[in-house]
């Protein structure tokens, strides 16, 4: 196999083309936005496994520069009483620290390193449809364009075209529960604590959780259960509007998260939390796909954008080391399905908990939405993302 386009030039796959071209594929990367700058603003932490994820690409000394590191997690009650403090993750390397940065920094920080080792990437590419062989496979563009290759990679985010393709019976993402409010303010002064803080509230009427950066500006999210928002709503409603809808529902608890939402100007959005159910179809005989577009969760663990990090890494490991491309898409599947819905579940249940709630498999203090569990980076995961070891279960590796 040779010659591999990828669908979607976001996180997964701009990571999907390093990874690839690392193991020696011809990649080309086909994005439909016009340029670069496709991203609404919001935030993300990005965590140790996803650190450790672009490391094995080269990347992750690059994405170390951006943004901040966050190194500890402390959780209040509706009162502001403290409930739990911890190092989160793996903290003591500053490669594998979590990062707080904006998704669009993330992603345009991979862009460039694409083409700094370049390797093509095609932007005002939409693609609309994949026809697929026992030997190649074609994507089909709006500008009425196509392309031949051996596989078709989709990462192509939460409403794939390409899943659509590969199973046009698939359901689409279904709404988690939870609309989700994003802002940055300069003018709010929170209490801090340490540097490099995460403070996560179990809030009254939202999970809300912020940080304070390096020079000062409060990162803030508040995750609001109720039905979902509107199109027309998330297409009308200004950013002053959903700060006084947001702001009565956190005032009522003594915690600092209404006087940072009040002190926040237009620098606000909304978006609901939307999910893939388990059990969607990953790949058919020259097509498979990685990140949302295989696995979406809801953002209650903050974990996508690390999970398709992981994708791109073991994605390219299978193919180099399989002796099929069968082979290699099967033990891609193998080695993430179980991983990526642990992830999905473990995030809606967080959604829907509530005080009284305890997902299986904690302990301490009763959790609920506004903390996120750090995922096992265990043996197995460190194996399966080591780049100088073979895969599992592929001839290399025997
Ligand atoms: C509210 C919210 C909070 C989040 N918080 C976190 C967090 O704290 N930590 C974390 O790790 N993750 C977080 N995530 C998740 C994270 O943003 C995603 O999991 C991650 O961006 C997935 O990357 P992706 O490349 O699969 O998809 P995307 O980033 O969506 O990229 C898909 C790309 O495909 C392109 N595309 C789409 N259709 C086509 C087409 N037909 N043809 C060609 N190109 C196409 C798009 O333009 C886009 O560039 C959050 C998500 C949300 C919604």
């Amino acid at each position: 196999m040779a010659q591999i386009m990828v669908i979607g030039g976001g996180i997964a796959g701009t990571a999907a083309a390093l990874a690839l071209h690392k193991a020696g594929f011809d990649v080309t990367v086909h994005e439909a936005h016009p340029d670069a700058g496709a991203d609404i603003g919001a935030f993300l932490t990005l965590a140790s496994n996803g650190m450790r994820a672009l490391a094995q690409l080269d990347a992750a000394a690059l994405i170390a520069d951006l943004g901040f590191p966050v190194t500890a997690m402390t959780v209040t009650d509706e009162a502001g009483a403290q409930l739990a403090a911890m190092p989160l993750g793996e903290h003591h390397h500053p490669l594998t620290r979590y990062r707080c940065l904006r998704r669009a920094e993330l992603g345009a920080a991979l862009q460039d390193e694409v083409r700094r080792r370049e390797i093509p990437i095609r932007h005002g590419a939409r693609l609309t449809a994949v026809t697929e062989s026992a030997t190649a496979a074609t994507a089909v563009f709006a500008d009425g364009s196509s392309a031949t290759g051996d596989l078709i990679v989709g990462a192509d985010g939460l409403h794939s075209t390409v899943r659509s393709q590969l199973d046009p019976a698939a359901p689409g993402p279904e709404y988690a529960g939870q609309s989700v409010f994003y802002g940055y303010t300069a003018d709010a002064a929170p209490p801090q604590g340490d540097p490099d803080r995460i403070t996560m509230i179990r809030g009254s009427g939202a999970a809300f959780g912020y940080l304070v950066s390096p020079a000062g500006e409060t990162f803030w999210f508040a995750r609001v259960p109720g039905p979902a928002v509107s199109a027309e709503e998330l297409a009308t409603t200004t950013p002053g509007q959903w700060r006084d809808r947001l702001v009565p529902i956190l005032r009522p608890d003594r915690t600092p998260a209404a006087d940072i939402v009040a002190a926040t100007s237009d620098r606000l959005m909304v978006t609901n939390a939307l999910h893939l159910s388990p059990g969607t179809r990953w790949h058919g005989r020259r097509t498979v796909l990685i990140g949302d577009a295989a696995h979406a969760a809801s953002p209650a663990t903050g974990q996508g954008a690390s999970m398709a990090l992981e994708d791109a890494v073991v994605l390219a490991k299978a193919l180099r080391d399989a002796e099929t491309p069968a082979a290699a898409l099967d033990s891609y599947e193998r080695h993430r399905r179980p991983r990526v819905e642990l992830n999905i579940a473990t995030s809606a249940q967080l959604t829907a908990s509530r005080n009284t709630d305890r997902p299986p498999g904690t302990d301490g203090p009763q959790r609920r939405d506004s903390e996120r569990p750090a995922p096992r980076v265990d043996e197995e995961l460190l194996r399966l993302l080591d780049w100088d070891t073979p895969l599992p279960g592929t001839p290399r590796d025997a």
